[in-house]
């Protein structure tokens, strides 16, 4: 039978820099986003060890609360001086309720030693779309952005590491580019872009 095309998803995320950049990414696919927290969806535990079953686990979630299908992004900083984290626990990174600016001065200070030739990184960004909670065959899309980390925070623009990542052929850290441009270039556009080229709408297609 024919799947129903998607008009309207729940974004399965509390955070506000992620919802704002995926309801822009998804206007011009005609998408209508509606976040969890009109739904009181509570927060769950990550328990995944990798971006895939967060983003499963999160999105399955909001769709049994809400009663929609669900889009969720599980995201990531990946250091390769710190082999791979913070990853999966870049949210947490210095602390279960640790804010943006905690988590950027500790990876400083993790990097501290490291030279700039060294201090190679990439977002990751999975997402993942379930039609409905038992859904069996999740969408799942995913996309990375390369470039390294700066020796101190600039910018204002973007959320979490932002202000610290400088992407590859870039003088400006992500929270100084213009948002047009991170939402052209960023791991989670790539993801999305193709998540609707998956989907046959608008937007996808690289
Ligand atoms: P999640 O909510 O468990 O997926 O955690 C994602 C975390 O990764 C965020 O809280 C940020 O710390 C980091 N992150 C993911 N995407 C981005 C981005 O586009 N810019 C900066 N930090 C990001």
């Amino acid at each position: 039978m024919p799947t129903e095309p998607i008009r309207e998803v729940v974004v399965a995320t509390g955070n506000a820099g992620k919802l704002a950049e995926l309801r822009a990414l998804l206007a011009p696919a005609g998408i209508r986003v509606r976040a969890q927290a009109e739904f009181a969806v509570p927060a769950i535990e990550e328990t995944g060890s990798s971006f895939v079953e967060n983003a499963i686990l999160k999105a399955r979630h909001a769709s049994a609360c809400s009663g929609l299908p669900a889009l969720a992004d599980d995201s990531g900083l990946a250091v390769d001086a710190l082999d791979g984290a913070p990853g999966v626990r870049s949210a947490r990174y210095a602390g279960e309720q640790a804010g943006d600016e905690a988590n950027n001065r500790k990876l400083l200070a993790a990097l501290a030693a490291v030279p700039g030739h060294a201090r190679g990184a990439r977002f990751h960004c999975v997402l993942a779309l379930l039609r409905h909670p038992a859904d069996p065959v999740p969408l799942i899309c995913s996309g990375s952005w390369e470039g390294r980390i700066a020796s101190s925070a600039a910018g204002q623009g973007g959320f979490g590491y932002d202000p610290l990542f400088i992407p590859l052929d870039e003088t400006r850290t992500a929270a100084e580019l213009p948002r047009e441009t991170k939402n052209r270039r960023s791991h989670r556009a790539q993801a999305l872009t193709r998540l609707l080229d998956a989907l046959g709408l608008p937007g996808g297609g690289c």
